[in-house]
């Protein structure tokens, strides 16, 4: 009765998937997370304002610096880094622990240099780099989610710029031609087909 308990835990992994600004990694992950249950994605906290339309606890944790202070104090962050020379963001590591150690898969959407901190911090970890089909695409996406000021979208783009430099050092890459396709690689990554043939 215990075996299959076992076989999961044995599957459960750490997957980061990380790319340049407008590459779709929130669009690919909120896919992920709608339509594979088996896997959690984990919520970050951040010092910065909520966009309209992003639910707390959901999208992050929307904390303010003081808060975001106690957490680096209580070492309760996997990693935490100041992001596009502003807000900071950072992965609260309780809910990750506890996923892994009971056999899920966690996902974690997050910047470049955090997935370097998090590889450093858990060499086991997987690393996937999402990247858009051409450079024009990428920018076409960034202007067409119209969220940013435009002094905001150059600073993003000099930015993407210097994250495509990146791949290299990714355990995969995929490219985020078709979110569904782009979610289904990325999921393969993560091992967890045997979890879903399991449910039926
Ligand atoms: P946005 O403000 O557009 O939601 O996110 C800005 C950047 O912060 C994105 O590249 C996103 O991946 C990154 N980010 C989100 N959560 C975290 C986190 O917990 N840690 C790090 N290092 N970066 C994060």
């Amino acid at each position: 009765k215990r075996a299959p308990q076992v076989e999961r835990a044995a599957q459960s992994r750490l997957v980061v998937l990380a790319g340049p600004t407008a590459v779709g990694k929130g669009t690919v992950s909120t896919y992920i997370r709608e339509n594979y249950p088996d896997v959690l994605l984990s919520v970050s906290a951040t010092t910065r304002a909520p966009r309209p339309g992003e639910v707390d606890g959901v999208s992050y944790y929307f904390i303010d610096d003081a808060e975001f202070d106690r957490m680096i104090d209580e070492g309760e962050f996997l990693e935490w880094a100041v992001v596009h020379n502003k807000s900071r963001y950072g992965t609260p590591r309780g809910p990750i622990d506890a996923a892994l150690a009971s056999g899920r898969s966690v996902l974690l959407e997050i910047d470049i240099q955090g997935a370097r901190l998090v590889k450093a911090a858990m060499p086991e970890a997987t690393l996937v780099f999402l990247l858009p089909p051409t450079w024009e695409e990428l920018v076409r996406r960034l202007i067409g989610r119209g969220t940013e000021t435009l002094e905001e979208q150059e600073r993003r783009l000099t930015t993407a710029r210097v994250e495509l430099a990146a791949q290299d050092e990714f355990d995969h890459r995929v490219v985020n031609r078709d979110v569904q396709a782009a979610a289904a690689e990325v999921v393969e990554l993560m091992q967890i087909q045997k979890a879903i043939d399991l449910r039926g």
